[in-house]
C-alpha cells in the first residue's frame, strides 16, 4: 500500500480523532501546579497523549508546556504544532467545541488552527511506519500548549530539548513562509505640569492597540468654538483622508463652567504590518490640531512633537530616520497606534514591522535618541525582536515547495509576511501549511472551519517531507 492509500483509508478514524480535540476548550486559563497555561490546554495535551499511544506513539510530556513524539531514531525533522487555542468569542452558527461537517467542511474551534494540521502530522508519521518506509533518521512530533498566548511553550521546550536540522510548523499557510520581519513596538511617555491656558487640548484618546492601525481618535479641546475649527477640519480632511466630526458640549466641574469641543477623527483600519492600507485616524488627529491655534503649553507641545516625528501618512517611519528596507523582505513598516494624552502627560505605543537588515543601532538606538532629545521616556525594558529569515535556497524550502507543487499542482513559492508565526525563534524553521491560498479559514473568529480534503492532503505531504528529509 502507497503513503497516499493509507492516509485515505484513514478518514473516518482522523475526523473521529480531530472531534476529540475539538471537544476540549484549549483555552488558556489561570496556571495551577503542573499546568502551566491552566486547565484546558493541560486537558488538551492529555487527550493528544492518548490519540497518540492508540496509534502506537508514546509522546512524552514536557511538563504541559510541550508533547513530544519520536519515529526512528536520531530525528532530522521536527514538526511544530500546538494544541490551544483562542476563545470562541461571539457569532458562531455551528456549535465551536462539538466538532460538526458540511460539505466537506468541519466546523469548531481549532480545527484549522492548529488541531487538524497536528493531526496531519501524526498521521503523517503513522503512514510512514505502516508503508514501511525505510528512513535513515528520525522525525519528531512536538505538540505546544501557547502558542496562541506568547509561545512560552517553546521557550520552555528549548531550553530542556534540542532544535533539529530541519523544521517546519504547519500553523501558517502554503505555499510556505521563509521570512518574517522583526517588530518593535515599545510603549513610551512623558509628563509635564498642567496649565490653564486656553485654548490648548485637554485630552486625546487614541488608538488602543499597536497592531492596528487606529480607525478612530478624538480631541477634547477648550477655548476654541467650532465654527472657527470647521474650516480647519474640512481643509484636514481632503489632506488626510480622515473623516473629522465636531461636538461642543458643556461641562461644569466645581462650580466652573466650559463649553469643550470634542473632534472625532474617522479613519480606516488595517493590520499594522500593512499601514498603506488603512487611514490612520491618530496621526490625522494630530495634524489637524497641530494646525489650530492652541496656547504654548504641555500638551501642545507634545502634540506638535508627535506630528513632527510621526506625521500622517508616513507609513515607513521616513521623518523619525528608521525607513529602510533589502530585497528579501521589502520595506520597514510603521504604525502609530496608541496614544492617550491627558493634562499632565501620555503614554504611546507604535508597532514597526523590521526587515532582516534592522540592527539595534540602525532602528531601536534611532528612535531612543529620537525620543529622548524630545523628552519622552521608552519603556524600560524595550527591545526589538529581530526578523526571522532562512534562505530560499536551504533544502528544507526548496523540497517542501517541490512537494508542494507536486501534491497540489500549484506554484510554490517563499513568501515574506510582516508578522510573526509559530517557528519565528527556531532557527532554520518555516511555515507549511494547512491554510490554502485565498480561503478565509475565520481563525480566531466565528465559525472556524478546516476542508477534510484539505487535511488529509497535508498529511500526504507531511508523509512526504517525511521521506525525502530524513533519508538522507
Ligand atoms: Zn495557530
Amino acid at each position: 500500500m502507497t503513503v497516499n492509500e493509507y492516509i485515505d483509508q484513514q478518514k473516518s478514524r482522523f475526523l473521529s480523532d480531530l472531534a476529540r480535540l475539538v471537544a476540549v476548550r484549549s483555552v488558556r486559563g489561570e496556571a495551577a501546579d503542573g499546568a502551566p497555561f491552566g486547565d484546558g490546554p493541560k486537558a488538551a495535551l492529555d487527550e493528544a497523549i492518548r490519540i497518540c499511544a492508540e496509534h502506537g506513539f508514546n509522546m512524552t510530556n514536557y511538563a504541559y508546556y510541550a508533547g513530544e513524539t519520536d519515529l526512528g531514531d536520531d530525528p532530522a525533522l521536527l514538526m511544530l504544532a500546538h494544541l490551544d487555542v483562542v476563545d470562541e468569542g461571539e457569532g458562531w452558527t455551528k456549535p465551536p467545541y462539538e466538532m460538526t461537517e458540511e460539505n466537506g467542511k468541519l466546523y469548531g474551534r481549532g480545527t484549522m488552527d492548529d488541531k487538524g494540521p497536528a493531526l496531519a502530522a501524526l498521521y503523517a508519521m503513522e503512514a510512514v511506519r505502516e508503508c514501511g518506509i525505510p528512513l535513515k533518521r528520525g522525525v519528531r512530533l512536538v505538540l505546544g500548549c501557547a502558542e496562541e498566548t506568547g509561545s512560552e511553550d517553546m521557550e520552555y521546550y528549548f531550553s530542556k530539548r534540542p532544535t533539529l536540522p530541519y523544521c517546519f510548523s504547519p500553523d501558517a499557510s502554503y505555499p510556505l513562509i521563509h521570512l518574517e520581519k522583526g517588530r518593535f513596538a515599545p510603549f513610551f511617555s512623558k509628563q509635564w505640569e498642567p496649565t490653564n491656558v486656553i485654548p490648548r487640548v485637554v485630552k486625546i484618546c487614541g488608538g488602543k492597540t499597536a497592531n492596528i492601525v487606529p480607525c478612530k481618535a478624538s480631541a477634547v479641546l477648550i477655548g476654541i468654538p467650532a465654527q472657527q475649527a470647521q474650516p480647519v477640519c474640512d481643509d484636514f480632511a481632503e489632506k488626510t483622508g480622515a473623516k473629522f466630526t465636531l461636538s461642543e458640549e458643556f461641562n461644569c466641574e466645581g462650580g466652573v463652567c466650559c463649553k469643550k469641543l470634542v473632534i472625532t477623527a474617522e479613519g480606516v483600519a488595517a493590520h499594522a504590518s500593512e499601514p498603506h492600507k488603512g487611514v490612520n485616524a491618530q496621526t490625522a488627529l494630530l495634524a489637524l490640531l497641530n494646525a489650530l491655534p492652541l496656547a504654548e503649553c504641555g500638551t501642545t507641545d507634545a502634540i506638535r512633537t508627535l506630528h513632527k516625528l510621526f506625521p500622517h501618512g508616513d507609513t515607513q517611519g521616513k521623518t523619525v530616520g528608521i525607513a529602510m528596507q533589502d530585497d528579501v523582505s521589502g520595506d520597514l513598516t510603521f504604525n502609530f497606534g496608541v496614544l492617550e494624552l491627558n493634562e499632565d502627560g501620555l503614554t504611546a505605543c507604535f508597532d514597526s514591522r523590521v526587515p532582516v537588515c534592522a540592527t539595534k543601532e540602525n532602528v531601536f538606538d534611532v528612535i531612543d535618541t529620537a525620543l529622548q532629545s524630545e523628552g519622552f521616556i521608552l519603556q524600560a525594558d524595550a527591545a526589538m525582536i529581530p526578523a526571522h529569515y532562512v534562505p530560499k535556497d536551504a533544502p528544507i524550502v526548496t523540497t517542501l515547495l517541490d512537494i508542494y507543487e507536486q501534491f497540489t499542482g500549484e506554484k510554490g513559492e517563499a513568501l515574506a509576511i510582516g508578522g510573526g508565526t509559530y517557528v519565528h525563534d527556531i532557527e532554520g524553521g518555516v511555515a507549511f501549511g494547512c491554510e490554502m491560498p485565498g480561503i478565509d479559514y475565520r481563525l480566531h473568529g466565528p465559525d472556524e472551519f478546516a476542508d477534510i480534503d484539505t487535511l488529509l492532503l497535508s498529511a500526504k505531504m507531511f508523509a512526504e517531507a517525511i521521506i525525502r528529509l530524513c533519508a538522507e
